[in-house]
C-alpha cells in the first residue's frame, strides 16, 4: 500500500509518524511555501503537482491518498477530489473552534477586513501571508500588526508592522503581543486546533473583539474524518 499524504499541518505530521511506525509506505507532500518547514518523518516530496492533470499523473505511484491539508487550503483539496477518481481518498480535517457568542463572523477575508475596520483602529491580523493583500483596501492606513510565518514578497502598507512567528503560541505571549501593540480587534481564520488558539483567550481577557473568517466548504463527496486516529484506522483498513 503506497500512500500519498497531502500535508502542511501538524495533523499530517502526526499521521505520518503513526504510519511510518506501522510500516506503511507513505510519502508526505508539502507545498513548499514555507522557507523552513517542519518536516514529517518518512519520505517527503515538496512542491505543487501542476494542477489536477499533474496530480493525476503523480498518482500512478500511489494506491490511496489522505488529504490532511489545512482547512483553508481549498485549491489542493479540490484538486485531490478531482484527481482521485480511481483511488480511495480521505479528508482529514481538524474540527473548527467552537464559536463564542460574541465573535463577528465573516464569509471571506474581504468581509473580515471591512468588519475589522468598523470595530477597531489597531487590528491584529493572523490570517497568513497569502491573504494579507485582501485586507489592504479596508485597512491600509491603519497601524495593523500582521503576523506571518515568512514575510510576504510584496511589501505591506507603510503603516503596517509585520512580525514573524509560528505556533504553538502561549497565552502569555499572545497577551503581551496584543497589549504591546494596543490591538483593538483580532482577525483570524477558523483554523481550529491548539497551536493558534491562545490568541482567542488573550483577546477575551483584553476585551478585544474577534473577527473570524468562516471555513469554506470542502469538496463534496469526499469522506471526512476529524482526528488522526480515525485517519490511521482508514489507512490500516485499506490493507
Ligand atoms: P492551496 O491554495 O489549496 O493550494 C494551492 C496550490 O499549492 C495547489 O494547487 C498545489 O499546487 C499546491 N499545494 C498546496 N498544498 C500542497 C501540498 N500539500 N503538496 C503539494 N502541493 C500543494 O494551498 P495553500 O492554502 O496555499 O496552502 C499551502 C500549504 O500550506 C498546504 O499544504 C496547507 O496544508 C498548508 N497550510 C495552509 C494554511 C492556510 O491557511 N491556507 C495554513 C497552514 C498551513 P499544484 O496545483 O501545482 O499541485
Amino acid at each position: 500500500m503506497r500512500l500519498l499524504l497531502l500535508g502542511g499541518t501538524s495533523e499530517a505530521r502526526e499521521l505520518a509518524a503513526l504510519l511510518v511506525d506501522a510500516g506503511v509506505d507513505v510519502t508526505s507532500s508539502l507545498a513548499g511555501r514555507v522557507a523552513r518547514p517542519r518536516l514529517p518523518v518518512g519520505r517527503v516530496r515538496v512542491g505543487g503537482f501542476g494542477g489536477v492533470a499533474g496530480l493525476r499523473a503523480a498518482l500512478a505511484d500511489y494506491d490511496a491518498v489522505v488529504d490532511a491539508t489545512h482547512p483553508f487550503a481549498l485549491g489542493m483539496s479540490a484538486n485531490a477530489a478531482a484527481a482521485c477518481t480511481d483511488l480511495p481518498l480521505l479528508r482529514l480535517e481538524r474540527p473548527g473552534w467552537e464559536p463564542e457568542p460574541d465573535w463577528h463572523h465573516a464569509a471571506d477575508h474581504e468581509e473580515a477586513a471591512r468588519t475589522a475596520a468598523r470595530l477597531g483602529s489597531r487590528p491584529f491580523l493572523t490570517v497568513g501571508r497569502q491573504e494579507l493583500a485582501r485586507f489592504e483596501p479596508a485597512l491600509s492606513s491603519l497601524p495593523v500588526l500582521a503576523r506571518v510565518v515568512d514575510a510576504p514578497e510584496r511589501r505591506p502598507p507603510d503603516a503596517w508592522r509585520l512580525v514573524t512567528g509560528r505556533g504553538p503560541y502561549t497565552l502569555e505571549g499572545e497577551r503581551g503581543l496584543m497589549a504591546g501593540h494596543g490591538s483593538d480587534v483580532l482577525v483570524t481564520k477558523n483554523s481550529g486546533g491548539t497551536y493558534t488558539r491562545p490568541k482567542l483567550e488573550a483577546a477575551r481577557l483584553l476585551g478585544v473583539p474577534v473577527v473570524v473568517v468562516r471555513r469554506p466548504p470542502g469538496p463534496a463527496g469526499v469522506p471526512v474524518v476529524h482526528d488522526v486516529a480515525s485517519a490511521f484506522a482508514w489507512v490500516r483498513d485499506l490493507g
